[in-house]
């Protein structure tokens, strides 16, 4: 838990959302100012700023974050027609929030490439 950080608080139940997924290491819960039909984001529960800070024992936590995507997708009804998973790593990706997360979009057709 780092203190300031919105993303750590959400994981600690300080800030409420309505978690559409939660296990020991991560929760899902939709953003604030979606970008799609359905704009999921998946956190650690874990602290890590974004994938540059994660360490070799993030390994399996990264692992098991991509590899339950589908199934938060699938609860989420977009598994499907389909959906974008998008980690945006600071300034030129995006990043505004420094607490690691996956974004699952989808409920309509995206364009490619991103602007
Ligand atoms: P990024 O720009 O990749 O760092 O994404 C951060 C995302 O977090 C943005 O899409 C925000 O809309 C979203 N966000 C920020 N604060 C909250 C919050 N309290 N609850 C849900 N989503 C949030
Ligand atoms: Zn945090």
């Amino acid at each position: 838990m780092q203190e300031d950080c919105i993303f750590c608080k959400i994981a600690a139940k300080t800030i409420p959302v309505n978690a559409v997924y939660e296990d020991e290491y991560l929760i899902a819960f939709p953003d604030i100012k979606p970008a799609a039909p359905v704009h999921l984001l998946v956190i650690p529960k874990k602290h890590i700023d974004n994938i540059l800070e994660a360490a070799p024992e993030d390994t399996a936590l990264l692992g098991h974050i991509l590899a339950t995507i589908p199934k938060i997708a699938t609860i989420a009804g977009l598994a499907e027609d389909g959906f974008r998973t998008v980690i945006n790593t600071k300034d030129n990706g995006g990043q505004t929030v420094y607490h690691l997360h996956f974004h699952v979009l989808g409920g309509k057709f995206m364009t490619w490439p991103p602007g």
